[in-house]
């Protein structure tokens, strides 16, 4: 016996000790800590080669250097996501750790894929028509990066890892721009497994309230018809009522109405953007939750919160299966044919519903630090009341779906992201010159404060010009006959929130390459004024009514240059091309 394996033995017998008797040993949660990264691996690599059922795989690396890991349940044995989907399995995937600061998913997830494995209290059955997927740890840098000092607010677990990863990313931003390797990961799992059912688990501070565990389930507007009445009318009420009869009764995330300053004021939905997990997730129509634990609660009953979640959701899954998988179905055909794409969303404040809210009576007490004023909650003075809910949004803009998109070849960036979403692209087969419908991008603002890495570009504006355009043989072109058509929109549509145009991946369209020098210019101006009398006329009058352009040489010779051909055509001309009819193009 070599040195290495005799070490694997003993790994594998301390694990064994550690791990084979959930639920009897006093595990570490009950003590209100979280697994180290390699214990948590650890424990994996035991139930996946205890059971038959379950399988750790690597699916990518991640910005440490490490791998990313999803374990995978299914009591059949098939761990063939095309096989699964075809024998009508629903997918649940798990994704704990993208705020490693935030554990109790990850130490919830290994209980509960041991109790379903080990089919303790009958929980196999639940697998009868699931498969599960968990992500083990999703931000693998931030989770070796431990620490006591990472989460100032949180008293336990005493120590936990820390929200940005290798990068220094906020992955919870990060699935539109996908900057990190981790994101590039999980979102190739993702359509690989193409889950019905998807949940993120977080923990939140900010108000105080008695309630261990919220929820954000994702807007459901946002979702196509068949799946948003289901997920209104059947799925959230039931997940809520489930968690009411275990001891952690759940409500809606405390997100305070913009405006307000404590939650009796009204509780508003939280808008989770394609860049955010569930955001992204729902964007290609799964059902998406994110639980929000409370930072002030103890980490055990954190843990269990959010275990009672996974086994009420996965419960509601596998009685609900068929239900879940034909409005998932439904909702795919729809987004293939819907000729109109909702871009932009405002919540509805004229329409709230009644919450019971469980909170503390709060109020303003002198600081012992500062000795200013700071509000405070007084957890001896503990209330129900109900307050206002927010849940409705309305569309505020909408958009017409092209035929088509057209991409040049040489937006690498832009092309590499459509195709690991699983987007369909075709290539020209030919040079050819193609009328269509250009975006020139009237507005805009480059942010000058940055985030997650960017200088984002906000309040953009369009206006649409039918252009000819020179397109290469190997130019890319998306027909938007695709399930996938409304991420395809949300990426490529410049005034969506998310879109890649606002996530920087076109910046240089937003710069002129060519210029003029005023003597050099001046002859060519002059003739170009002469062949143009509407625009001398224009010119003249300028000078005449606006005392600072007739004193300004270079403001006079810009003037004539930006109404002239001279200015070049692909400055602010967003690269991305619209075909608003069916054409027969040279494609593969
Ligand atoms: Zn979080």
């Amino acid at each position: 016996m070599n040195s290495t394996k005799s070490i694997l033995l003993l790994t594998s017998a301390f694990i064994f000790s550690v791990f084979s008797s959930f639920g009897q040993i006093n595990l570490r949660y009950e003590k209100n800590e979280t697994l180290k990264y390699d214990e948590i691996i650890e424990a994996y690599r035991y139930l996946d080669k205890t059971w038959e059922e379950a399988k750790l795989f690597e699916v990518g690396l991640t910005d440490i250097g490490k791998p990313l890991h999803l374990f995978v349940i299914s009591k059949d044995k098939d761990f063939d996501p095309e096989s699964i989907h075809s024998r009508k399995k629903c997918v649940v995937f798990i994704n704990n750790g993208i705020h490693p600061g935030e554990p109790p998913g990850i130490d919830a997830s290994i209980q509960f894929s041991e109790d379903l494995l080990s089919g303790k209290d009958g929980l196999n059955s639940l697998l009868d028509h699931t498969v599960i997927c968990i992500v083990p740890v999703y931000n693998v840098g931030g989770c070796l990066n431990r620490s006591p000092y990472h989460r100032t607010n949180q008293d336990t677990p005493p120590e936990s890892g820390f929200r940005g990863n290798a990068k220094h990313l906020d992955l919870n931003r990060d699935f539109i721009k996908m900057d990190s390797k981790n994101a590039r990961s999980l979102v190739q799992a993702f359509h690989e497994w193409k889950p019905e059912v998807f949940l993120d688990t977080h923990v939140t501070n900010g108000s105080d309230h008695q309630y261990v565990i919220t929820l954000i389930p994702t807007i459901y507007q946002r979702l196509p018809e068949p799946m948003s009445r289901f997920f209104r009318e059947k799925m959230i009420p039931d997940l809520f009522s489930q968690m009411h009869k275990t001891p952690y009764e759940m409500i809606p995330y405390v997100n305070w109405l913009k405006g307000g300053s404590n939650p009796d004021q009204g509780i508003a939905a939280y808008y989770d953007a394609p860049r955010v997990s569930t955001g992204f997730a729902s964007t290609f129509n799964t059902y998406a939750f994110m639980t929000e634990n409370h930072v002030y609660k103890e980490f055990r009953d954190q843990v269990k919160s959010v275990y009672a979640f996974m086994k009420a959701l996965v419960s509601f899954s596998n009685i609900n299966s068929e239900e879940i998988i034909r409005t998932k179905n439904e909702a795919d055909e729809q987004s293939k044919h819907a000729k109109q794409f909702t871009s932009k969303w405002k919540l509805d404040r004229t329409h709230s519903e009644s919450l019971l809210f469980k909170g503390y009576e709060g109020g303003m007490v002198k600081s012992q630090l500062t000795e200013q004023m700071l509000y405070h909650y007084d957890r001896n003075r503990p209330y129900e009341k109900e307050v206002p809910f927010y849940r409705q949004f309305l569309p505020e803009e909408s958009l017409t779906k092209p035929e088509m998109y057209l991409i040049p070849q040489a937006w690498e960036k832009a092309i590499r992201h459509l195709q690991l979403n699983g987007v369909k692209l075709e290539r020209l087969v030919k040079d050819i010159e193609i009328e269509v419908n250009a975006y020139h991008l009237s507005s805009y603002q480059f942010s000058t404060r940055l985030n997650n890495g960017h200088f984002r570009v906000n309040d953009i504006q369009t206006t649409k010009e039918q252009q000819k355009i020179q397109f290469y043989k190997g130019d890319y072109i998306v027909i938007m006959n695709q399930k996938l058509n409304r991420f395809i929109m949300e990426v490529l549509e410049p005034v969506c929130g998310d879109s890649y145009l606002s996530w920087n991946f076109f910046n240089p369209v937003f710069e002129r390459r060519e210029y003029f020098s005023p003597s050099g210019f001046e002859s060519k101006a002059l003739k170009y004024l002469d062949e143009n009398p509407e625009l001398k006329k224009q010119f003249e009058k300028k000078k005449g009514t606006d005392p600072e352009f007739a004193k300004n040489s270079y403001a006079q010779f810009s003037y004539i240059y930006n109404h002239s051909p001279y200015l070049e055509k692909s400055y602010l001309r967003y690269p991305v091309y619209r075909i608003e009819e069916k054409q027969d193009l040279p494609l593969e």
